[in-house]
C-alpha cells in the first residue's frame, strides 16, 4: 500500500470539489481530489446552467470566470406562462440578474485552472473509504489502477454528490435526513438550435410542466415533465419537440426551432437535506449535503455557496488559527440551504402537474402565478429567491 499526506482530502471532482481545491490552493492550502469517474466523463456531463450573481462573484475570486464573463448570457428577467397567459418577471427593477453558462463549460474552466496551478486531481479512483473522521488525523483509503493507497488528511471535504461515500461516514444515529421525492421527472434535451426566447420560459400547462432554457445563443436546453418510469428510448426527438410545442403558449410554440438532440436524459426530482454537515473533521458540501428539484435553478448555486463558506472557514483555521467559522459551518449553511429548498419546492409545486391534481389544486396554482404577475411584493420576493440577490 502506498501512503501520502495532504491538508484537505476532497472526495469528488464535480463543481464543489474542483472549486474548493482551487480556492484552497489560492490561499496556500494543499489538497488532493479523488474522483471515481474518468476525466472525460466528468467533462462531458450536462447539468445545470443558471448562475446567480453571487456565484459569478465567487468564480471570479477563484480566477475561473474569464470565459464566463466573455460568453455567459446575462438575463434580466424570466417568462412564466400558464396556458396562453405569459408573464415576465423583470429583475432589472431590483438591480438583479442571472448568468446563463453551462455547468459543462464551468467544469472545463475549473479543470483547466486546476491543471494550470498543478493541482492534484486523481481520476478513476475506486472504493474510497473514510477513516477516523472523529480523530485529528482522518484518512482516505482508495484503490487506483489495482493499487491500494492511504491518504492521511487534516480535514476531509465530502463533495461527492448525492450517491457518494462521504455522507455515509456519519453514523446513522447522528445523521438526520429530510426528504421529499416527487412523483415525476424531467426529460431534458440539448440541441444545436437557437432558444425560443432570449430569456428562460417556464410553462405550467394542463399537459404538464415545460422549460425552454439555453446554453448559448445557438444551443437550447429544453425540458418536459415526464413520468418517473418513462424510458428515454421511447422519446424520439420528434415526440419530444411535439410535446414541448403543445405545452408552450402559441406565440412561443410558433418560434420553436427543432433539431437533432445532442443529449437526452431523464432526471428524477427530489428535495433532500442532510444534517449536520459536519462530523468531526468531515465536512459535506454541494449535492452530498442537499438536493433541490431543478425548477429554481439552485443546485449548482447552493454548491458554490457551500464551498465558499467551507473554504473561508478552512482558510481562517490555517491562516489565523480561528475555528469559529468551521464550528458554525453546518448551522449557517443549513439556514441558507433551507431557504433555497423552500423556494425550489414552492416553484415546483406551482408549475407541475401532480398526479390526482383536482380543479381546486389547479385554481390555487393559477392564483399563485396570478399573484406573481400582479403583485410587486410577490415579484420582489421571487426575484430575491431566484437570482439570489438580497433586495
Ligand atoms: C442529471 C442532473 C441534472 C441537473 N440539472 C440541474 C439544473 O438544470 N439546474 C440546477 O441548478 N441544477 C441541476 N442539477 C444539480 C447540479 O448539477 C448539482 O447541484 C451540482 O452538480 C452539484 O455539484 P457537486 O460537485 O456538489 O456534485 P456533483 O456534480 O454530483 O459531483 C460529485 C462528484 O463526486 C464523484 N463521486 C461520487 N461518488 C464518489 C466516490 N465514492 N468516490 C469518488 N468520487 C465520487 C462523482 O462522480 C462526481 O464527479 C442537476 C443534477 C443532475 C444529477
Amino acid at each position: 500500500m502506498s501512503a501520502s499526506r495532504t491538508q484537505v482530502g476532497i472526495i469528488g471532482s464535480g463543481p464543489s470539489g474542483l472549486l474548493l481545491s482551487q480556492l484552497l490552493q489560492l490561499a496556500g492550502i494543499d489538497s488532493v481530489v479523488l474522483e471515481r469517474r474518468s476525466r472525460d466523463y466528468v467533462l462531458g456531463r450536462v447539468r445545470a446552467g443558471v448562475l446567480e450573481q453571487g456565484t459569478v462573484a465567487i468564480l471570479r475570486r477563484a480566477g475561473v470566470a474569464e470565459r464566463l464573463d466573455r460568453e455567459g448570457l446575462v438575463h434580466h428577467g424570466v417568462e412564466i406562462a400558464a396556458g396562453e397567459e405569459r408573464r415576465r418577471v423583470d429583475f432589472s427593477a431590483h438591480a438583479a440578474s442571472v448568468t446563463v453558462y453551462g455547468q459543462t463549460e464551468l467544469t472545463k474552466d475549473l479543470m483547466h485552472a486546476r491543471d494550470a496551478l498543478g493541482g492534484t486531481l486523481l481520476f478513476e479512483v475506486d472504493e474510497v473509504a473514510l477513516e477516523g473522521v472523529e480523530s485529528e488525523r482522518p484518512a482516505l483509503r482508495y484503490r487506483r489502477a489495482g493499487v491500494e493507497h492511504r491518504l492521511e488528511c487534516e480535514f476531509i471535504a465530502g463533495c461527492d454528490g448525492f450517491h457518494g461515500a462521504s455522507r455515509k461516514a456519519i453514523p446513522p444515529n447522528v445523521l438526520k435526513i429530510h426528504e421529499r421525492v416527487y412523483p415525476f421527472g424531467w426529460l431534458g434535451v440539448l440541441a444545436e438550435v437557437p432558444p425560443v426566447s432570449p430569456e428562460l420560459v417556464y410553462a405550467s400547462h394542463e399537459r404538464g410542466f415545460a422549460l425552454c432554457s439555453m446554453r448559448s445563443l445557438v444551443r437550447s436546453r429544453c425540458y418536459v415533465q415526464c413520468a418517473l418510469d418513462d424510458d428515454v428510448a421511447a422519446w424520439s426527438d420528434d415526440r419530444f419537440w411535439d410535446e414541448l410545442r403543445a405545452r408552450l403558449p402559441e406565440a412561443a410554440a410558433a418560434r420553436l426551432q427543432t433539431g437533432r438532440s445532442l443529449e437526452k436524459s431523464i432526471a428524477p426530482l427530489r428535495s433532500f437535506v442532510a444534517e449536520p454537515l459536519r462530523y468531526g473533521r468531515l465536512f459535506l458540501a454541494g449535492d452530498a449535503a442537499h438536493i433541490v428539484p431543478p425548477t429554481g435553478a439552485k443546485g449548482l448555486n447552493l454548491a458554490v455557496r457551500d464551498v465558499q463558506q467551507l473554504a473561508d472557514a478552512l482558510i481562517a483555521h490555517y491562516s489565523e488559527g480561528q475555528d469559529d467559522l468551521l464550528d458554525a459551518y453546518s448551522a449557517t449553511a443549513l439556514r441558507r440551504i433551507w431557504r433555497a429548498e423552500r423556494f425550489s419546492a414552492w416553484l415546483t409545486s406551482v408549475l407541475h402537474k401532480f398526479p390526482g391534481r383536482t380543479s381546486f389544486d389547479r385554481g390555487i396554482q393559477l392564483a399563485e402565478l396570478d399573484e406573481l404577475a400582479s403583485s410587486a411584493a410577490a415579484q420582489a420576493a421571487f426575484v430575491e429567491s431566484y437570482t439570489g440577490t438580497p433586495l
